[in-house]
Formats: structure tokens, sequence, C-alpha cells
């Protein structure tokens, strides 16, 4: 059944030129290019919301908030299908995420991009836009969760990360590999990913800061966030989840002192945190500080999911136990 995408713009290369100056800039104007799309109307019946024109560096929590609450509104309408929504390569996975955790619908959600700029030779732009319409227009793409369509592969929001500064093969979802594929003749999927949550939220806590320890860290520096305003913290530590002594110290005051939830994901990109190391700063000592396990996500996606969840409770046993859960496919919080 041929059905309605509307494709929510918000900037990136896909709607940026070469401006004389010599710099890739955002074009006005870019977002409408993406309806002229040689055969995309033979796909779906496409509309366009022009949300915004920026650079995805320049996305923030607040503005992603808005995204999602518009994507719902758009989602709730009969006549649509799917949504896809074009952005920034940089920062998409932390947006894709966002919206994986807020938008409470089975249609597809499907975000899209580019690597090469509009006059650029070999511009992905509009391979990527036809990709991501024709999943989201698919029956095979309902009850994902939010996906992501480049370079004709299709990945879960949950798993995705950009991996490559420059190259078109830039999104990947490593230790899992991606769900599907777009082919010339059909959507094809290969397998489900099993751990989505939904929140249904009207806030969030903006305030949460994102730390990745190194060697000989004294974690000194994160002892201003509570002066700072901050209220959540997200540690990457090293391997299994395990930080330098003196970082332990630090996390358990900003814990105690003023009950500051602290969550700890790892460097490594693939495997979860666990509580396996007992000595001064391994991951059992930090659980025993009161330190929240975040499973297997990456820091950037653990800081949205703090973010989301301090929207809906300060209370840091319920944010526990939603990092710690083992994610059960469609389970709705509100
Ligand atoms: N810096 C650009 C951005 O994220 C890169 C891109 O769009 O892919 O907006």
């Amino acid at each position: 059944m041929r059905g309605k995408v509307v494709i929510v713009t918000t900037g990136g290369t896909i709607a940026m030129v070469k401006s004389p100056g010599g710099g890739v800039v955002p074009l006005e104007g870019g977002n409408r290019l993406i309806t002229a799309i040689e055969g995309l109307q033979e796909i779906a019946e496409v509309e366009l919301i022009d949300f915004s024109n920026i650079p995805s560096p320049h996305m923030t929590p607040s503005r992603m908030l808005k995204l999602s609450k518009r994507v719902n509104e758009i989602l709730r309408r009969e006549d649509v299908k799917g949504v896809v929504v074009t952005h920034g390569t940089d920062t998409l996975e932390e947006t894709a995420y966002f919206l994986d955790l807020t938008v409470d619908s089975e249609k597809p959600v499907v975000m899209t991009a580019s690597m090469r700029n509009i006059n650029e030779l070999g511009t992905d732009g509009p391979r990527n836009v036809l990709s991501a319409v024709r999943v989201a227009a698919s029956d095979e793409a309902r009850g994902h969760g939010v996906l992501v369509c480049l370079n004709d592969e299709i990945h879960a929001a949950r798993e995705v990360t950009k991996t490559y500064t420059s190259n078109v093969a830039t999104f990947d979802s490593p230790g899992y590999g991606n769900l599907g594929i777009v082919d010339e003749d059909a959507v094809i999927f290969f397998r489900r990913s099993l751990t989505r949550s939904v929140y249904r939220v009207d806030r969030i806590e903006e305030m949460v800061y994102l730390h990745k320890t190194f060697t000989g860290d004294d974690g000194r520096v994160l002892l201003e966030l509570p002066r700072m305003g901050y209220k959540g913290l997200v540690v990457e530590g090293f391997g299994r989840g395990n930080v330098p002594p003196k970082l332990a110290d630090v996390l358990e005051e900003l814990v105690v002192e003023w009950s500051m939830p602290v969550v700890l994901v790892s460097r490594c990109f693939k495997g979860r945190v666990l509580n396996v190391y007992a000595y001064k700063g391994g991951g059992a000592d930090l659980r025993s500080r009161g330190v929240i396990f975040g499973q297997e996500v990456s820091g950037q996606k653990a800081r949205i999911k703090l973010m989301v969840l301090m929207g809906l409770t300060n209370d840091m046993d319920r944010i526990r136990k939603e990092f710690e859960k083992m994610g059960k496919a469609r389970e709705i919080h509100v």
C-alpha cells in the first residue's frame, strides 16, 4: 500500500554547499532540494517539513525534545505511514537515540544524512534519502524503533555510531552489525534489535555531563560540576568499567554528598560494564559506592538516556533500575 512519508529536515551536510570562500556551509533553502530527487514520488507521497537548517554540532537536547514532540505528532496522523529525519552525521546517533527513547509509535522513523555536500562529486545525499524513504514506506520497518539508513544499510539507533570522519560508509554498529539492507527490489531485514525502551517525556534534564577517563585521572575537575549546575554525570571508564583510584573517591562524593546520579559506561565500543573488579576504582568497588551501571551503550548515548530519565524522576533507584535492567523490546515507562 502506498502511504505518505513525511520528511523532517534538520540540516547537516545534506543541505550544505561549498561556499565561494571554500568552506562548506548550510545552503538557504537547501532542505527543499531533498524532495526534488528523481523517483522519490514513485515510492511514496512525500511531504516536507523544514524543521531547521543547522550543522549537527549545533544540535541541542532541547531541540531534540522539540523534534521528538513534532515527530510524535506527525506519527499520530492516520495518513502518515512513516517519517524520515535528515540530519548531520556528526551527532546523528545522539538525536536518533533520543527519538528512539521518546517516540511512541510502531510506525517507522528513519534517520538519514550525507557525508558529501550537495555540489560535491559523488554526493550521497539523494541516494540516502531515496533509500530512507523506501524504508519508511515499508511494512517491514514497523516496530523496530528508530532506524538509521545510509549507504543502503539499515541500523538500529541504539547500536549505531559514526566510525569514519570522511568515508560514506561511516555508520556501523560495532558488535551487532546492520539490521538489514535496501536493495534495488526490496527492503530486507535480517534481524531485530531487542533492547528498546520508550519513555513519554515532556521535559528532560539538560545538565548532564560526560567525562572520558584517562590514566592518572584524579577527577578533581568533576567536583566543580555541582557548583556549575550539573545534575547528572556519565563516566566512560576503562574496559569492563574501571577507573583510576582517585576518580573513584570523587565519584562517591558526587553520589553521596550531592545526590548526583553517576552512570558508568566503557571506553570500549563493544560489550557491557559489570562489577567484576573489586580493587579500588574497579567496577565492584564503584558499585558499592553507588555508581549506576550503564550497560552496553556508548557514553554519548548514556548521557541522552540519563537526560531523558531525569526528566521523569530524581529517584536514584528508579534511574538505576532503568539503566541496569536488561532491555526487553518495547517496554513503555511513563
Ligand atoms: N558537520 C556536518 C554535520 O554534522 C557533517 C554532516 O552533516 O555530515 O552537520
